[in-house]
């Protein structure tokens, strides 16, 4: 008998691979880790991450809020019980009917980072909060995202005022890339936004938003920083940037709230000896989980399960489909047991957030990634 609900489960049921197993408990636990470690701060989860009802139910539940990026993730939250009051609308790009969907339904709180964009607020979602998101000179995270999002500081304080005029009540966001681990991105986004918050207030507007974003670095094979001490360093930041007078703040975390709840189990279809390399083909791949795995970003940890006792050699790990993109592993160094072989098994803990979420729907007749919930609010 295991003790983790997410062991014990796929040691009972043995479900059919590939498969990924989230603890809603440890959801609700790392929600409530999250506001204490950001205490006044609104929290509004990424949908994206993860949406299984389950997972919606336990943040509901921990009385978090949502960042969605369209009407379907939206609705998907109203269903769940979320209060329109809770949504962001944290996509800055999104059709004018969008936007009036959200608006219909409640929401009052977006972010924008163009004048189109801030046009269409001020005409289909009136009187609105809007945070005008900014792009940072900071260091990339593990998944940067380049230029798409954000303007250029110096474009942000006409869009706030641009935004001021039009009825709208604006406040600063920025995003410091997914799994970010070196909080000076933080540092320089709250530094950036100070300078911000002080230009506006010369030109008679006064913010009051912050908008800090998600980010949150989760481990694999290396350390993150811990959530305690993100949020002393951030604390130290807003200190430095806006002493004694810290504007309301908002967090979009996605990841860091998921990401440790969930194992995916996957299982060897075949192993290959290649010229110098043995490559180990998984029913995983990514087409249908692994998508992080692009240019090997994400390095997750491979634990077969079961008696592999024998010595372990390096591999090249692979998806399953007729693809020669689903690569997952060839230039990260990689070591399995030299006995793993077809149907064996192995777990990849850390999996909860962008997997099931990034699968395709049918990708050579695979079905997207299966999520099992289990604890509380789980449905298996
Ligand atoms: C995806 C996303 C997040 C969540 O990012 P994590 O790295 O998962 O914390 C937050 N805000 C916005 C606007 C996003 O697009």
């Amino acid at each position: 008998m295991c003790a983790d609900p997410v062991r014990r489960f796929l040691e009972d049921q043995d479900p059919p691979t590939p498969c990924l197993v989230v603890d809603t408990d440890a959801v609700a636990a790392r929600a409530r880790e999250v506001r204490s470690a950001f205490p006044g701060a609104l929290i509004r989860y990424a949908v994206k991450a993860n949406p299984a009802a389950p997972v919606l139910d336990a943040l509901v539940a921990a009385g978090i809020g949502f960042d969605v990026a369209g009407p379907a993730e939206l609705a998907l939250c109203l269903e769940r019980g979320a209060a329109p009051a809770d949504l962001a609308y944290g996509n800055p790009i999104k059709k004018p009917r969008d936007i009036a969907f959200a608006f219909e339904r409640g929401v009052r709180e977006f972010t924008s980072d163009a004048p189109a964009d801030v046009d269409h607020l001020g005409r289909y979602a009136p009187g609105s909060a809007v945070s005008i998101r900014v792009v940072l000179d900071a260091p990339d995270s593990v998944t940067p995202f380049g230029r798409k999002f954000g303007c250029e500081p110096a474009e942000a304080l006409d869009l706030v005022l641009r935004a001021a005029a039009l009825g709208l009540r604006p406040g600063i966001a920025f995003h410091v890339g997914s799994q970010q681990p070196d909080v000076a991105a933080w540092e320089i986004g709250i530094a950036t936004a100070a300078k911000l918050f002080a230009e506006a207030e010369a030109q008679g507007v006064a913010m009051t938003r912050l908008n800090l974003g998600g980010g949150f670095a989760t481990p694999h094979r290396t350390a993150v920083p811990s959530l305690a001490t993100y949020a002393s360093k951030i604390a130290a930041a807003l200190e430095t940037s806006f002493p004694g007078r810290r504007p309301a703040l908002m967090l979009e975390p996605g990841r860091v709230l998921v990401a440790d709840a969930g194992v995916l189990r996957t299982e060897v279809v075949l192993v290959a000896q290649r010229g110098e390399r043995r490559w180990v083909y998984l029913d995983i791949g990514r087409y249908n989980g692994l998508a992080e795995a692009e240019n090997e970003a994400i390095a997750y940890r491979f634990e077969p399960v079961g008696p592999h006792d024998g010595p372990a050699g390096p591999v090249v790990l692979a998806g399953p489909t007729c693809d020669g993109d689903d690569v997952l592993y060839q230039r990260t160094p990689y070591e399995l047991p030299l006995s793993l072989t077809t149907g064996d098994r192995l777990d990849l803990p850390g999996t909860g957030a962008y997997t099931a979420s990034y699968a395709s729907v049918a990708f050579n007749g695979i079905e997207p990634l299966r999520t099992h919930c289990v604890g509380r609010w789980g449905d298996a």
